[in-house]
């Protein structure tokens, strides 16, 4: 017998439970984890220490394992140090307030022209400021238990949620108002589920494991949570399929010409899959938003809360989570600018420009959302099963 739990399409999404499970566990995930091991993509650049602009810090992290462990400068690609371009300044159209933004499936399909020093409109960093940016290696710097929990950890996430994603009531029929919340929530979820996946289980031995009652507790028991986590991943597997012609035609060098072309051939089976094009074609339908009359100005409000929920990492009083965090806001943040902020039918000014970090922390967030994915359907059944003997 079929002890699904989530079955029927994934909520405002073109894919079901079953078909997400099993290409995720077929293609995307053995895909995604080799591709995060390469060196373009384990370097993630990003400026750890930033005040907090809404209240004194005051972390409360208790392990070793917070701090982040950066690169020697010997380490990191040296072609990673040389200042990109500039934005070409015709380049610079601002679609937003524009009555007629609606958004078009397609972009330009030749617009990668060499990696650009571009900023996120979706995010409070200034992309462009290179100065106090560390570099990290990710693979060193798991996402797992760290310990940051009680009232520093909590303050983060009320505020993100009660003043910049509210949760929506279950009358809401605004399309663009649940996105932002289901996008958060699927993150936390993921979050979640990769402190319970990698947990200290025992301090005295160091010993490391899964967490079931954890996961259990904190996700597979909300069935919305666990959904939102499908959401978020079908978004962001979108933004990347969207951008497949730009994402093939970028390059992937580090001077390490066998682990870049590495790199350059699996993007191009993560981007053109045939299993993928077949079961799930269109992930997420970014045309059926933005349609109504006052959607500038909706989509402005929508991204001035985005932008807010990325200051508040600046608050993340325990630097691995801060890391992990920045990384995954700016993923999310790039999925935004993707599918929202570039339209070539309607303005063939307005052309994809991504900055090589961004699109590190987009596929590095895909492979976390992809994770989390196959751990929910993994160990859903497997913890029902503890949970109800306990
Ligand atoms: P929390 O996870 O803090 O949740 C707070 C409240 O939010 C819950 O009570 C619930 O009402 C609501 N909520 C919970 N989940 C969802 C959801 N999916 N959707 C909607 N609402 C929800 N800790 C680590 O050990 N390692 C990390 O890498 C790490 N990274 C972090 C990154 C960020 C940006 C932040 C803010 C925190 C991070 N933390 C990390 C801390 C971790 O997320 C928890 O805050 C901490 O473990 C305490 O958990 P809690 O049980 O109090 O619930």
């Amino acid at each position: 017998k079929d002890s699904r739990k989530y079955t029927g399409m994934v909520e405002d999404c073109c894919c079901d439970y079953e078909t997400v499970d099993s290409i995720n566990a077929e293609v995307l995930h053995p895909l995604l984890q080799e591709l995060v091991t390469t060196p373009f993509f384990r370097y993630f650049k990003v400026k750890l220490w930033c005040d907090c602009p809404f209240w004194p810090e005051d972390g409360m992290c208790r392990l070793r394992d917070c701090s982040v462990c950066e690169c020697p400068e010997t380490e990191f690609p040296e072609i990673f140090k040389k200042p990109p371009r500039g934005l070409p300044s015709d380049d610079l159209v601002c679609q937003e307030g524009k009555p007629q933004a609606t958004v078009d499936r397609t972009l330009d399909s030749k617009a990668f022209r060499g990696w650009m020093e571009v900023d996120n409109p979706w995010t409070n960093d200034d992309e462009t400021d290179n100065s106090e940016m560390t570099y990290v290696n990710l693979q060193l710097n798991p996402e797992r238990y760290t310990g940051y929990a009680g009232p520093s950890a909590r303050r983060i996430w009320d505020a993100v949620y009660s003043e910049n994603c509210p949760k929506y009531s279950s009358g809401e029929i605004c399309q663009e108002k649940k996105v932002l919340y289901k996008l958060i929530s699927g993150l936390h979820s993921s979050i979640s589920i990769h402190i319970a996946a990698d947990y200290l289980l025992d301090e005295s031995t160091n010993l490391w494991g899964k967490n079931l009652e954890l996961m259990h507790d904190r996700v597979l028991r909300y069935p919305d949570r666990v959904r939102n986590l499908y959401f978020t991943f079908l978004f962001v597997l979108r933004a990347v399929t969207k951008a497949a012609d730009y994402l093939e035609q970028a390059e992937y060098d580090t001077g390490n010409h066998a682990e870049d072309l590495k790199a350059q051939s699996m993007m191009r089976q993560l981007l053109y899959n045939p299993k993928l094009q077949a079961a799930c074609p269109l992930p997420f339908d970014e045309a059926k938003l933005w349609q109504g009359q006052s959607e500038p100005e909706l989509k402005q409000q929508i991204q001035k809360q985005f932008r807010n929920i990325s200051a508040l990492m600046d608050c993340v009083g325990c630097e691995k989570c801060r890391l992990w965090g920045k990384l995954q806001v700016l993923g999310l943040g790039t999925a935004l600018k993707i599918l929202f902020s570039v339209n070539d039918q309607n303005y063939p000014d307005q052309i994809l420009h991504l900055q090589r970090n961004e699109v590190i922390a987009l596929v590095n967030l895909l492979n976390r959302l992809s994770e989390s994915v196959k751990l929910v359907n993994e160990m859903g059944s497997s913890t029902e099963n503890i949970m109800g003997g306990l």
